[in-house]
């Protein structure tokens, strides 16, 4: 296939019918054709609107927490003596991550529609811990969908869910994973067209909601862009994230995407290796084709049946990606790169060590990638991670791998 011709902008899609190039668009049932349409009508009205701003960015500031900091990593910078790097502090967030963000943007959403309940989907738990939250401050019913396998191995945040008054429906269908519960959800949001807002968790699905999970989560790379120039009075010479469906990565990326001094890194679930089957780097081991509502690189099997992926971190095991990221790929303006289980808790443990912070296994991948390309770079250059979200949810995974009960 030919490259696609390099656009003047990378920051102007998707098109009227939702496509970056030949990704996205909005494959979906009949039925769901009007909400989809209703949904993208309401968003075009609040996107520009300044009471909708004005509401989030107070709700954003005192309920969130935002800005959240631009750290630098001074104990990382020297043990890796190479560019300075710093860490963007989405873990500073209510509820731990940059999941929030988008959370808070589509629950307002949700109210201008008038809509009366809540549904999401979840896999290990951090989005449908999110959602709960939001539907609780706004005192909305919420249903999540969660894969029974994850019920199972996800506890504490199942529970969480439901201390917040959220109702979790384990997904038996499929493995029980992710994909299972967000077929769920629509099949939910087809059934229930009236009072239901879908709040998706990830900058995937079908239009318009990779693009305004993208701009709900942009606050992140707008903060950082501004910040940086404050703190060094420059851009930075490389920026680097972690991609599960592309939220936090197209959050930070997507305010970058023109300032082609600045070399961007995605970084895919590499888990044990692209070898075989356990790992969920969809961009560099998938292949084009329809999940969720949109056209995507996907993980899938030579009868295209869409496979489980695997990575030691839940919240990257997605076996998709959002389509923005697709086209970006494809046109070569960012770079995806897979990072192992094994490279990922090695980071986890060095930052946690030399900085006092405990990183997300999701995060820790993104760190992983500065761990290796940091060290050859000069000392006046810059590298900013995405620290997307605190550990603490992860401290059993990781006590396990490392042969250790808690
Ligand atoms: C959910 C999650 C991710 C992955 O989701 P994206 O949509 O790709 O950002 C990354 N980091 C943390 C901490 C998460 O909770």
């Amino acid at each position: 296939m030919n490259k696609p011709a390099t656009p003047n902008s990378f920051r102007t899609g998707p098109d009227e019918q939702g496509m970056f190039g030949i990704f996205g668009g909005r494959f979906v049932a009949e039925t769901l054709m009007p909400l989809i349409l209703d949904l993208e009508r309401h968003w075009n009205e609040v996107k520009n609107d300044a009471d909708f701003r004005a509401e989030l960015t107070d709700l954003s500031t005192h309920y969130a927490g935002r800005p959240s900091k631009l750290y630098f990593a001074e104990g990382l910078t020297k043990h890796l003596g190479g560019a300075k790097v710093y860490f963007k502090r989405e873990d500073l967030n209510h509820t731990g991550s940059h999941k929030i963000n988008n959370c808070l943007g589509q629950i307002l959403l949700a109210k201008r529609m008038g809509k009366k309940r809540i549904i999401a989907e979840t896999g290990a738990g951090q989005h449908g811990v999110a959602s709960a939250t939001v539907a609780a401050r706004f005192g909305f019913p919420c249903v999540v969908y969660m894969g029974a396998t994850d019920v199972a191995r996800q506890s504490p945040n199942v529970f969480r869910m439901k201390l917040l008054g959220a109702e979790v429906r384990p997904v038996t269908a499929g493995h029980g994973t992710l994909k299972d519960a967000m077929n769920e959800a629509l099949r939910d949001w087809v059934t229930n067209v009236e009072d239901t807002y879908y709040l998706i968790g990830t900058a995937a699905g079908p239009h318009p909601y990779p693009e305004l999970v993208r701009d709900f989560q942009s606050v992140i790379g707008i903060e950082a862009r501004a910040q940086i120039l404050e703190q060094e009075g420059r851009l930075p010479d490389t920026i680097i994230a972690a991609v599960g469906g592309g939220s936090n990565a197209i959050g930070l990326f997507h305010p970058f995407l023109d300032d082609k001094e600045v070399r961007i890194i995605g970084i895919e679930a590499g888990g044990r290796g692209l070898d075989g089957i356990e790992h969920c780097a969809s961009m560099n081991a998938g292949r084009p084709g329809v999940l969720h509502g949109n056209r995507t690189y996907l993980l899938q099997n030579a009868d295209g049946q869409i496979m489980d992926g695997h990575s030691i971190s839940a919240g990257l095991d997605y076996p998709g990606v959002g389509p923005e990221h697709s086209w970006l790929r494809d046109s070569g303006r960012v770079e995806y790169v897979p990072i192992l289980d094994d490279e990922a808790l090695e980071a986890f443990k060095l930052t946690t060590r030399v900085e006092g912070i405990i990183p997300a296994l999701e995060s820790a991948h993104a760190i992983a990638h500065a761990v290796k390309i940091v060290p050859a770079m000069d000392k006046d250059q810059i590298v900013i991670v995405n620290l997307s979200g605190r550990g603490d949810k992860d401290v059993h995974t990781v006590a396990s791998m490392l042969g250790m009960e808690i």
